[in-house]
């Protein structure tokens, strides 16, 4: 028999395949948008069929107006928000976005105590127990309350640090893995407790244990590792919700939660194999590069070109490519590149962008930002499809990226990121460096790609540079 409950059992099924085809279309470039629309198409199915299972459920007049005044409040702050974050401020506001779902994973889960074992004569524990499910019930409230907790604190530390509200450097405790993992054992001997006798002073300690726990892990972490600690959260965020849909008995959110809780987890691996970390390190929270010992090496003279000789050299090129990294973010050099795109293309010349995984601060870094400048996707490729080439090329620009090109990586098994895969643009006939001093990268390992035969250091904030370079080539176009 056709009821609501089916149609909306139905519309979850819609709903996931939506979110599924969503995390798709989202893995490429071209297919961005198209994922974008799956995924709020998705969600708008989901609400509608929720809102429709609560009035089939009878709610009452109450509970529906708090519904729609919530619904009301969480759109105008999210169209708010959306609307007027930079693209620098999107990490920050990701983390507070999580931090909801880690709070929104503990209400569910007190709530669900409330309910039950806090109410044990009630009709709920009643028909639990009979079915033997009451202990199962418990282990829900417990984990999803814990994940919750972590979730919370964590992202809000995380969020803190990255709006420069705390200080970034990592909050070094004596013995902080012993901590980690002496927090996670108490947890687990409180969760046996808590299921076989589920009393609200239990759930208290977990709550509190949880919260600590979550602000260490993140606060141990320094401002620079934020976005994998992110994107770690993101994961973390995704099995609160996945716990408090077993809670609610809600598949869909089960779902979502899992394809989030996994996602997440999968990009954190990815970010951690590109920077050559170890991943168990990340998630035990304990990670963060440790600047190696100082480098007294003696790599000869660097060499210098201004943005005149740049210009020469690029315009007797026919293949160039360039490789941008964090410094053409604070740059905010996109644009000017785009632009000496345009004007190469024009004349011909073969550029393309190689793209490393972790170049920038954020997975995805650059991509945003050079398809921010209407680059075309087609020439932007990843560090594996371009690497073979840059043997063939006869210019590489390295726009304000540094450990992510630097030879001793692949060269120097001593080297604090010996391991690390990166960029072999010292392949290349000629190789230009764009950056304001000598100073090191992210990693704080000195480069000898910049002591090279075949590099020149072009100094200066990249955007100037690279808008001196446009004004020179636009004087050949006139002559
Ligand atoms: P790096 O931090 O290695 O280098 C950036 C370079 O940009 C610096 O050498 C700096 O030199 C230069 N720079 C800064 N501002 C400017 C400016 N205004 N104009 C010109 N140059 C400028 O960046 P990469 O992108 O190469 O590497 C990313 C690093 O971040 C890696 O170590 C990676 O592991 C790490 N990381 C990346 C994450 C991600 O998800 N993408 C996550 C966590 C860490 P100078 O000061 O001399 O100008």
């Amino acid at each position: 028999m056709f009821t609501l409950e089916t149609a909306a059992t139905a519309a979850y099924v819609v709903a996931a395949l939506l979110f599924i085809l969503a995390l798709a279309g989202l893995s490429k470039h071209e297919t961005s948008r198209a994922g974008n629309t799956f995924g709020i198409a998705g969600m708008a199915v989901a609400l509608i069929a929720t809102i429709a299972l609560a009035l089939a459920r009878h709610i009452e007049p109450l509970g529906l107006a708090l519904l729609a005044a919530a619904m009301a409040i969480g759109a105008a702050i999210g169209l708010w928000r959306a609307k007027v974050v930079e693209m620098t401020g999107m990490p920050e506001l990701i983390a507070l976005l999580h931090s909801f779902v880690g709070l929104a994973a503990v209400l569910v889960g007190w709530n669900g105590y409330l309910h039950v074992e806090g109410d044990a004569a009630g009709a709920e524990a009643a028909l639990l127990n009979s079915e033997g499910m009451l202990g199962i019930h418990s282990a829900e409230v417990v984990i999803g309350v814990f994940i919750g907790a972590v979730t919370f604190t964590g992202s809000i530390v995380a969020n803190l640090k990255l709006s420069a509200r705390i200080k970034s450097a990592p909050m070094m405790l004596p013995g902080k893995n012993l901590l980690n993992v002496g927090a996670l054992v108490v947890f687990a001997a409180l969760t046996v407790w808590f299921v076989i006798d589920p009393q609200l002073w239990l759930l208290a300690v977990v709550t509190v244990l949880a919260l600590l726990l979550g602000w260490h892990l993140v606060a141990s972490i320094g401002g620079g590792d934020m976005p994998v600690v992110v994107s770690m959260l993101n994961s973390y965020s995704g099995w609160a919700a996945a716990a408090s849909g077993f809670l609610l008995g809600n598949d869909l959110l089960i779902i979502t939660g899992a394809l989030v809780g996994s996602s997440g987890a999968y990009l954190s691996y990815i970010m951690c194999k590109a920077m050559n970390r170890s991943f168990i390190s990340v998630i035990a929270g304990g990670f963060g590069i440790e600047a190696g010992p100082a480098d007294d090496k003696d790599y000869g003279e660097h060499r210098e070109i201004n943005a005149e000789g740049a210009a020469e050299l690029l315009s007797s090129a026919s293949s160039v490519i360039i490789t941008p990294g964090y410094g053409m973010a604070v740059a905010q050099a996109q644009y000017g590149v785009a632009d000496l795109t345009r004007k190469l293309r024009a004349r011909g010349v073969n550029v393309r962008f190689g793209i490393h995984p972790v170049a920038g601060r954020l997975p995805g870094h650059m991509n945003v930002l050079l398809a921010e400048a209407k680059v075309p996707y087609d020439i932007v490729l990843e560090m594996d499809e371009i690497n073979d080439d840059f043997a063939d090329t006869d210019v590489v620009l390295v726009i304000g990226a540094n450990d992510t090109v630097n030879p001793a990586a692949s060269e120097d098994p001593g080297s604090p990121i010996a391991g690390m895969p990166v960029l072999t643009v010292w392949n290349a006939n000629n190789v230009i460096v764009f950056k304001r001093s000598m100073a090191s990268g992210y990693a704080g390992v000195q480069n000898p790609l910049f002591f090279r035969e075949n590099t020149q250091m072009l100094f200066g904030d990249a955007k100037d540079r690279v808008d001196a370079i446009n004004a020179e080539l636009s004087v050949t176009e006139r002559v």
